[in-house]
């Protein structure tokens, strides 16, 4: 079955109350498109005014800490996010596996605790060039969606895997229709064997320098259920045909370029 079509912004350290207009903007053209379900994942310290500014638009936060609360000097808890008004939270993106030395364990405590406290997840897997190169991509990711992810799944809409090829973000680089439908068609297959039939209703995004050019062609490929988005979320302008191309392309459909 097609599962909706889910786009994410990820605004990464970039934004401050200036920027709430852009916010408004998406958030009020998103309304009109439902075909698609669209998120903005903020830095902490806009989540608040965020919400208030646009509400009944999912905001996001980009991590949370695993536990309730306690000595975490600078982290932010499940309550505290809910408390601002976030609906929704990224972990175990590239950035903070890398910078901050998240494990899959630990990015699998954040998932568990998001989604217990009634956050919804995107949880974010992707592999190094050296691994693409060496031709273990598929592989990796693999094993590490296996080591990350909850052991089992209440509601399965309210979590989202984010495949994030490393050497794609931020770069211009985006992977091919065709590696993009190999690593989906095994995420999948991954879910499926985690979670039984609700595997099927995960959705699984792209992410990796999308932008209002290539998104069409990304949409179209089988298992691409929406994407996570960086630079080009940062303004209504850039991030908007991106949602318009998903809310056009409706679920995911099989392509030849997947089947290549
Ligand atoms: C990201 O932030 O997760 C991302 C994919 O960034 P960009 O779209 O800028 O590559």
């Amino acid at each position: 079955m097609a599962l909706r079509k889910y786009v994410v912004g990820n605004w990464k350290m970039h934004g401050t109350s200036s920027d709430i207009g852009e916010i408004l903007a998406i958030a009020e053209s998103a309304r009109e498109l439902a075909e698609v379900e669209v998120a903005l994942c903020v830095p902490a310290t806009l989540i608040e005014r965020a919400a208030r500014a646009a509400p009944g638009f999912p905001i996001g936060a980009q991590d949370v800490h695993q536990l309730e609360k306690g000595a975490h000097t600078g982290s932010v808890s499940t309550a505290m996010l809910k408390d601002a008004g976030a609906a929704v939270t990224i972990v175990g993106h590239s950035e903070r596996r890398d910078a901050h030395r998240e494990s899959d364990e630990l990015v699998r405590a954040k998932a568990v605790a998001a989604l217990d406290a009634g956050l919804s997840v995107i949880l974010c897997v992707g592999e190094s060039l050296d691994v693409r190169e060496a031709g273990n991509a598929v592989a990796t990711v693999g094993e590490q969606l296996r080591r990350s992810i909850p052991a089992s799944l209440e509601a399965p809409q309210a979590f989202a895997i984010a495949y994030e090829p490393i050497w794609a973000i931020g770069t211009g680089r985006v992977a091919s229709p065709a590696d993009i439908g190999e690593m989906h068609a095994a995420l999948r297959e991954a879910l499926g064997a985690a979670y039984g039939g609700a595997g099927a209703d995960v959705r699984i995004l792209y992410g990796g320098s999308v932008s209002a050019a290539n998104a069409a062609e990304i949409f179209a490929v089988a298992n691409v259920d929406g994407a996570l988005v960086g630079g080009a979320s940062l303004t209504a302008e850039k991030f908007l045909p991106i949602v318009e191309a998903a809310a056009k392309c409706g679920g995911s459909v099989e392509t030849a370029a997947a089947d290549s």
